[in-house]
């Protein structure tokens, strides 16, 4: 996935790729300066955002891959974020609390059995309830893996409904995480301070943030527009609905971003 950014100095559209680590290290190709694109983003948006744009190209069954993983790079997110919110204001402070957290996620990062049974205590401590979302019918763990694992060809409907599923899952574990998801995003500033702290001399940094799917909540906006009166309750909105409002509201903003470099 690629994405659209200028040169500080000519202000020259470049398109750049999106890297794992958020961070994009660059020189322009008209001018010759170097700069360095911080993205405020997390995986789990990035994901999400490409199997959304995916889906409105019209590659439903590519999609699929991309929120099942944005799902489990969530699940990431939700662990990281529990783990350092417990441990904030503790000795050692943040940065220890980031340490013993990188080191004890090397033990589960690559099983994803692992991460779940971490994400089900997490959820237990946090919320003091059952995770009652970690049942294979409610992640649509079947259906997953009969596109992933064995080329079944789902219906765009079929993709449809997986998407509303993945999406009313994590904005309502959003919600419920309020502002414990701060200690994520602090982990991430960590991570852009260290490398900006790297950088050698005449190296522009630029800090970027980009629409996506989940930034209305993450700013603290409601999903569908309008907060609800006091007193008066909005009709929920079903998972189909809420997802289809999302990218009604949304999916747009996705599209002129990655159009904006083919103008
Ligand atoms: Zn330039």
């Amino acid at each position: 996935m690629d994405f659209p950014t200028a040169c500080p100095a000519c202000h020259r559209e470049v398109r750049v790729e999106f890297t794992d680590s958020a961070v994009h290290d660059l020189s322009c190709s008209q001018c010759g300066s170097r700069f360095c694109v911080f993205v405020r983003k997390h995986k789990f948006e990035v994901l999400f955002d490409l199997g959304t744009r995916a889906l409105m190209d019209g590659y439903a069954r590519e999609a699929v891959a991309s929120f099942a993983a944005s799902l489990e790079r969530f699940f990431e997110f939700y662990v990281r974020a529990y783990a350092l919110e417990r441990q904030a204001g503790t000795e050692g402070g943040f940065g220890a609390a980031l340490k013993a957290w990188e080191g004890t996620w090397r033990h589960v990062s690559s099983q994803s059995e692992r991460q779940m049974g971490m994400m089900a205590l997490a959820y237990l401590l946090r919320e003091g309830r059952e995770p009652d979302f970690l049942t294979p019918k409610a992640l649509g763990v079947d259906f997953r893996n009969r596109v992933i694992h064995r080329g079944y060809l789902p219906r765009r409907e079929e993709v449809d409904a997986y998407a509303a599923r993945v999406f009313a899952l994590i904005d309502r574990l959003l919600v419920e995480l309020g502002e414990g998801a701060v200690h994520a995003e602090l982990a991430q500033e960590q991570a852009f301070a260290a490398h900006l702290a790297a950088l050698p001399e005449g190296v522009t940094a630029v800090f970027e943030e980009h629409p996506g799917m989940f930034r209305a909540r993450r700013f603290g906006g409601t999903l569908g527009g309008k907060r609800a009166l006091p007193g008066k309750t909005a009709p929920p909105l079903n998972d189909a609905q809420a997802f289809a409002r999302a990218l009604t509201e949304r999916g747009p903003l996705l599209a002129t971003f990655r159009k904006s470099g083919e103008r």
